[in-house]
């Protein structure tokens, strides 16, 4: 049987969808932040943008504005307002499907009967009180994101000919330089080394003019 390949038409590399999404470390969780972290990572993700926050109520409610009106609404908003939460924007591919999938059932009673390796099923306690929360879709990804990280850029990450046409114009040329004269000097530390190098040798870092030089008074 022929292999099946992702071709995206413009030669052999497969386009790659890099998703962002929004997860929360509720606050009952949040003393098991450091282990939750972990699977995060071991899961394929990376964690772009991490804070600790403690929301008002005003906040929360704002946050989980779609269920204003709902029976559970008032305890959701004591909860989630009750102590500190992490907020992090996660990345990989399909970042949102995936990271719903990893968080499990929303009923963490149901979570350990159905999917017992979740996170819910795992660190969650009720119906709740269920350890995490994550986006649902691309557009309350972005809400959310932009919800906890105000300052956060949230365009689409480039991929495929638009991430390759980026490189080869913005570091492509600057990284060749700077790797072939980390061949020449094959320094002990290689990476501080380039580190080094792209500091003092960035072609967009800002140039003073001699002329533009300012006299010290005598
Ligand atoms: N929730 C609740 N009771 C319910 C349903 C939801 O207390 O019957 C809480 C729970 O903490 C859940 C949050 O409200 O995570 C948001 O609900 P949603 O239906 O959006 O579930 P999620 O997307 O978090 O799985
Ligand atoms: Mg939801």
């Amino acid at each position: 049987m022929p292999e099946v390949t992702m071709e995206n038409g413009d030669g052999d590399v497969p386009e790659i969808v890099v998703e962002r999404t929004l997860a929360l470390i509720k606050p009952d969780a949040v003393h098991r932040a450091e282990e939750i972290e972990e699977i995060v990572l071991e899961s394929g993700f990376t964690i772009l943008q991490k804070r600790r926050i403690h929301l008002t109520p005003e906040q929360t409610s704002d946050f989980y504005a779609e269920h204003y009106g709902k029976m559970f609404f008032p305890s959701l908003v004591a909860y989630m307002s009750s102590g500190p939460i992490i907020a992090m924007v996660l990345a990989r591919e399909n970042a949102i499907g995936y990271w719903r999938e990893l968080a499990g059932p929303t009923n963490s009673f149901k979570a350990r009967e159905t999917h017992p390796d979740s996170l819910r099923a795992l660190y969650g306690t009720d119906d709740q009180r269920n350890a995490v929360h994550g986006s649902d879709g691309v557009t309350s990804a972005e809400r959310e994101i932009r919800f906890m990280f105000p300052d956060s850029i949230v365009e689409p990450i480039p991929a495929g000919m638009v991430a390759r046409d980026y490189l080869a114009r913005a570091v492509n040329p600057t990284l060749l330089k700077g790797l072939t004269e980390l061949c020449k000097q094959k320094p002990e530390d290689p990476c501080m080394w380039l580190a080094d190098w792209l500091l003092s040798n960035n072609p967009n870092k800002p140039q003073v003019a001699d002329r533009y030089a300012v006299q010290e008074p005598m």
